[in-house]
Order: structure tokens, then C-alpha cells, then sequence
């Protein structure tokens, strides 16, 4: 589709709703309006139609059978992999199909095991999410490398100084996320990319959390000139359970496969086995088809509206959010974290109410039919120590949420906020 206007896309988005089906519920007797994006994004029917197609039509395992059924599972599998690989300017090998961003960031940490020694150092940021913070802390503790943080700045941004004073020749990692899922930080990882393999000579392997950005922007991994991109397709609209690591075709050469069984190998002898090309070797075991195959419906559905548009969307309602939030800072005793320039941030605001447990305000809102998440959203020491929170409440926009819904949260925020005051809960 053509790119549209901020008038054409806010008429365009509206219509969108009907191909979400979850949408058109209620809960508690309030029309559901859907905010918790960050966790997990909504499915269109046409997603939801091609699993249970595959089920019913063709169910059969892939690489194997020689019949029909188990050809067309094949066919219709693999085409997936090409999708994903022209999604993200990638070539077909360099696609490995894993169960989300959590299992790829693990199949790489794994696939290190034998490559990171003792006083190499890994450098992950003070925002990372738990999957790309405790896997590289597993990896620092087995081979003995050392684990250092880039710093996050009060304004929810990363320190560049002091990032680039972490960088030397014992740098073999630096893995980082693309967009903060607390702060809806949008990390500059092309320039971050430049730096790090300037400052390493081409030594440290970059890897970038995509978990976030995947379903809101374009990503062309070539152009981000990465090592690998990790994510996962239940955060653009596709199934749970399936999840991408792209990994530049050299980078891929240098991890080994961690997980052993089927279609991973070439030869088996009792002694000892081969191991089959990249992307297969490192994907043993029956992989989750249907999914996968309803993944690639979603490429294609997004693919047809155009990331550009979804891209150009999640700003105007950023930066709607963020002008409506200011009387609730001013006014109403509410602190919104991350960064404030619409081009530093994402739709994914975390906030907290003086006075009020983020799990209250969850409570509250989910009776007016607002689902929101509260808690330390899997960045626990992002949470506590520079934060310096226990908890808090993230709202998180997708291309189906409206402006009129906007105006309807900020209503109940602030009714939630007085209620509280008054002592009049409205459980
Ligand atoms: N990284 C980030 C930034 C995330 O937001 C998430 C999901 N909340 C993950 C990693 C983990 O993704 P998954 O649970 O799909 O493996």
C-alpha cells in the first residue's frame, strides 16, 4: 500500500479493528480497549483462519515424508523462511526458526559456550529485558568473561560517553534492544553497530533485541549492518511460539549448534554425527509448523498495509499520548518514565501514580476495560535501581488503538487518581 497521510492513516487504522475479531468484545460491560501491546499483540483473522487451515487441510511433518500432505507442509513452511528473509533484507540462510526472542538469544549465548573465554568481556545496557540480561549473565558466569553495562541516563536514554568507554579489544559481545519494552526508548543501534565495530576492529559480535521494534518499523538487518536480530512474531500480530535469529551468514558460522536430535543432522554413526547446513542444524526437532506457516500470513498482512504506515501511525499516537500525558504529570501526580522526543520513543509508556500500586491501577483499569500491564515488565534491576521503583503500570500502543481511545484512557486515569484521593476505590 502507498504511503498515506496523517489524516488518511488515522481513517485507515480505524477501519482496521474489524480484521481483529478479540476486539470486539467486552469486559465488565466496557467495549475492551487493548493497551497491553508490549506483552503481546492482537491477531487478525486471517492469521487465526490459516492455522486452523493447516490442521485441517494438510497437517503433516516437514523435510520428511515423500507424500503429498508432508510435500505441501514443506512447501508451505519454507515459504515462511523466504518471507521472513525479504521482511527484513536478509538472505533465506540466514534464518533460523526458534520459539521467540527468549530462545534465540539463548541459541546464541549456547551456541558462545565454546567461543567466549575467560577475560573476554560482554556488554548488554541497564534496560535490557530479562531474556538478553540473564542469558549473557549465565554465559559471563559458565566461561568466566566479564559482564559490563551500558548506563541509562534519568531521561531513559543510554550514556554514549560511558558506553564507549566500555569498548576495547576484549569486546566480543554487545547485545542490546532495539527499543526498551519499560522506557519505549528507541535505541540508535545503527550508530551503536558503527561504533562498536570501529572500536573492536571488527571483533565483537552485535546482537540487537527486536522484539520490540519488529512489529513498528521497518527493519532491514543489511543496512543496521548487525550480526544478529533476534524476535519473536507474537509481538506483530502472529502466533506464540515462534520466533526469528537472523544471524549475518559469517556470524552464523561462528556459533555452534546447542540443541542435538533430527533434521539437524547429516550422517549419524554410533560414534559420532555430522551436523547438516545453516540455517537446519540449528533447528533440531519437529518445529512448530502451523505456527510458523500462520506467521508467514502475518508478514504478508503487515507487509500489505506497509511498515512505513504502522511506522508513521505509532507516531502520531505517541506523540498524542505524550501531550495529553503532561496535565496528568502536572496535575494529577503521575511520573511517565523514558524519553519525551517523539524521536527517541516508542508507543510504550510506563508510569507510576503517587500513592497508588501499579497493581491497582491495573485492577482499575481492566473494570473500565483497559487491559494495561503492572510490574517490573522482566526488567527487574531497570525497575529497581534506575528507576528506583518496585513496580509500574505500561500502556503500549498498536496500530488498532485509536485516538478516541486515548482520550478515554487519560479519563480513567484520572478518575483512578481521584478515586484513590477520596478513598472511594472503584473495585
Ligand atoms: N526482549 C524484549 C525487549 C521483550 O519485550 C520481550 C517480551 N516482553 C522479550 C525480549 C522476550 O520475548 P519472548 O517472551 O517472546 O521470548
Amino acid at each position: 500500500m502507498k504511503q498515506l497521510s496523517n489524516q488518511e492513516l488515522i481513517k485507515y487504522f480505524k477501519k482496521i479493528r474489524k480484521d481483529f475479531p478479540i476486539l470486539k468484545q467486552k469486559v465488565h460491560g466496557k467495549k475492551l480497549v487493548y493497551v497491553d501491546n508490549g506483552a503481546t499483540a492482537q491477531k487478525p483473522q486471517v492469521m487465526i483462519d490459516s492455522i486452523s487451515d493447516y490442521y485441517s487441510k494438510y497437517n503433516s511433518n516437514v523435510h520428511r515424508g515423500l507424500h503429498t500432505l508432508s510435500e505441501k507442509a514443506t512447501s508451505e513452511y519454507e515459504k515462511v523462511r523466504t518471507k521472513t528473509a525479504n521482511f527484513i533484507n536478509a538472505k533465506e540462510e540466514e534464518i533460523i526458526f526458534t520459539s521467540g526472542t527468549t530462545a534465540g538469544l539463548n541459541l546464541i549465548a549456547n551456541g558462545l559456550l565454546d567461543k567466549i573465554k575467560k577475560d573476554d568481556e560482554i556488554i548488554i545496557s541497564e534496560m535490557e529485558h530479562h531474556a538478553n540480561l540473564v542469558t549473557w549473565q549465565q554465559l559471563a558466569l559458565k566461561t568466566g568473561a566479564k559482564l559490563k553495562y551500558v548506563k541509562v541516563l534519568q531521561n531513559g536514554e543510554l550514556d554514549f560517553k560511558q558506553a564507549e568507554s566500555l569498548l576495547n579489544k576484549k569486546t566480543k559481545i554487545l547485545a542490546i534492544t532495539h527499543i526498551s519494552n519499560v522506557l519505549g526508548t528507541i535505541n540508535p543501534i545503527k550508530k551503536i553497530i558503527e561504533i562498536v565495530k570501529r572500536k573492536t576492529n571488527h571483533k565483537c559480535l552485535t546482537i540487537i533485541d527486536g522484539a520490540q521494534s519488529i512489529g513498528h518499523m521497518p527493519i532491514d538487518v543489511k543496512k543496521l549492518d548487525c550480526d544478529f536480530f533476534v524476535f519473536s512474531a507474537h509481538k506483530m500480530c502472529g502466533p506464540t511460539g515462534i520466533g526469528i535469529v537472523y544471524g549475518k551468514y559469517s556470524a552464523l558460522e561462528k556459533i555452534t549448534p546447542s540443541i542435538y536430535g533430527g533434521d539437524m543432522i547429516l550422517e549419524v554413526e554410533f560414534e559420532k554425527s555430522s551436523f547438516n547446513k545453516i540455517p537446519f542444524c540449528f533447528e533440531a526437532g519437529t518445529p512448530n509448523i502451523a505456527d510458523t506457516i500462520a506467521f508467514g500470513t502475518v508478514i504478508d498482512y503487515l507487509s500489505n498495509i506497509g511498515m512505513k504506515n504502522i511506522e508513521h501511525y505509532d507516531k502520531i499516537l505517541t506523540k498524542y499520548f505524550l501531550d495529553e500525558i503532561k496535565d496528568l504529570e502536572k496535575n494529577y501526580g503521575f511520573h511517565f518514565y523514558g524519553p519525551k522526543a517523539i524521536s527517541k520513543k516508542s508507543a510504550v509508556f510506563s508510569f507510576t501514580i503517587d500513592g497508588v500500586h501499579s497493581h491497582d491501577i491495573s485492577t482499575i483499569l481492566d473494570k473500565f476495560g483497559i487491559a494495561v500491564r503492572g510490574g517490573h515488565h522482566c526488567a527487574m534491576p531497570l525497575t529497581n535501581s534506575v528507576m528506583k521503583v518496585v513496580a509500574s503500570s505500561r500502556i503500549s500502543f498498536y496500530f488498532y488503538n485509536t485516538i478516541s481511545e486515548i482520550d478515554y484512557i487519560i479519563n480513567c486515569l484520572k478518575k483512578v487518581k481521584s478515586e484513590f484521593d477520596k478513598g472511594e476505590f472503584l473495585f
